[in-house]
């Protein structure tokens, strides 16, 4: 009797071991895009009924909208898409010289403060801001802009710059775009602590999984500690981008699956919906 419930017992041991390690994705979890662009200049790559499409096939229920110029966000709000949270962002941008000139244009401002009237704005970004650049007035002025009205920043900035993001008002609420891109998870670890309010949106983040799309130990590690200060995003600057939309959310999908249940929710969406208080459905 004994040996058979040692036998048994052995059977349910390999049976839990052999189970894989995503069981739970098998449920569709739901995405919240945090880092989309629907630009137009001036006209986009896929008209607004096929962009909506394209969220409902991969299971994206939120997205934070923004695009060049706002045009592109204002049509995402109003399309009042059923099923798809919008969360809007002001672009501080009217064309493409602008991420590179927008820290040092006054009209720059007025458009952030004439975006912002619209009444339905959660964050300013994303900007671009490298290095000393940051300590130009215009971004400290945009950086308490948006913490005096409680707006997120979605900044895509190198570590230099992030510091002085910080540095112009410590109660900015900054998510990182592309957390670095190659930043060492061990200081993305050291940020995390250090600053409270930042978060990591990931698109393009290098590292995260290995060649054959294993999720890396060290990013594990940082997600098993900071699993609430991550957000998913597509990045749709150019048109390829949305080419290659599902393969994005595919490979998103395929690394969640790797961690532990509430994990991977709260990247996929749990996260999105603390930070801007609403629900994917
Ligand atoms: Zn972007």
């Amino acid at each position: 009797m004994l040996k058979l419930t040692i036998v048994v017992r052995s059977i349910v041991v390999v049976a839990a071991m052999l189970a894989p390690a995503g069981v739970w994705a098998q449920q569709p979890l739901k995405i919240f895009d945090a880092h989309l662009h629907y630009n137009q200049e001036p006209n986009p790559f896929y008209p607004l009924d096929k962009v909506l499409e394209v969220f409902r096939r991969n299971g994206v229920a939120g997205i934070v909208a923004n695009s060049r110029p706002n045009k592109g966000t204002h049509q995402l709000v109003d399309a009042k898409a059923p099923g798809l949270w919008v969360v809007p962002f002001i672009r501080p941008y009217r064309t493409r010289d602008d991420v590179q000139n927008w820290s040092t244009d006054p009209a720059i401002y007025e458009l952030i403060q004439n975006e912002y009237k619209r009444g339905y704005y959660r964050g300013v970004g994303e900007f671009h801001i490298y290095g000393r650049g940051a300590e130009a007035p215009l971004v400290k002025q945009a950086v308490d802009f948006a913490v005096e009205r409680n707006l997120y920043i979605l900044a895509h900035c190198d570590e230099p710059a992030l510091l002085i993001l910080f540095g112009h008002n410590p109660k900015a609420k900054i998510i990182w775009a592309h957390t670095g891109f190659s930043t060492p998870p061990e200081r993305v670890r050291e940020l995390l602590e250090t600053y409270p309010a930042l978060w990591g949106e990931l698109s393009y983040r290098s590292g995260v999984t290995d060649s054959s799309g294993n999720l890396a130990a060290e990013w594990r590690a940082l997600f098993t500690r900071y699993s609430d200060r991550f957000v998913l995003g597509s990045d749709t600057w150019i048109n390829e981008r949305w080419f290659g939309y599902d393969t994005i959310m595919k490979n998103y999908r395929a690394w969640l699956a790797q961690l532990p249940e509430d994990q991977a929710k709260r990247i996929a969406h749990g996260n999105a919906e603390r930070l801007f208080g609403g629900k994917v459905e």
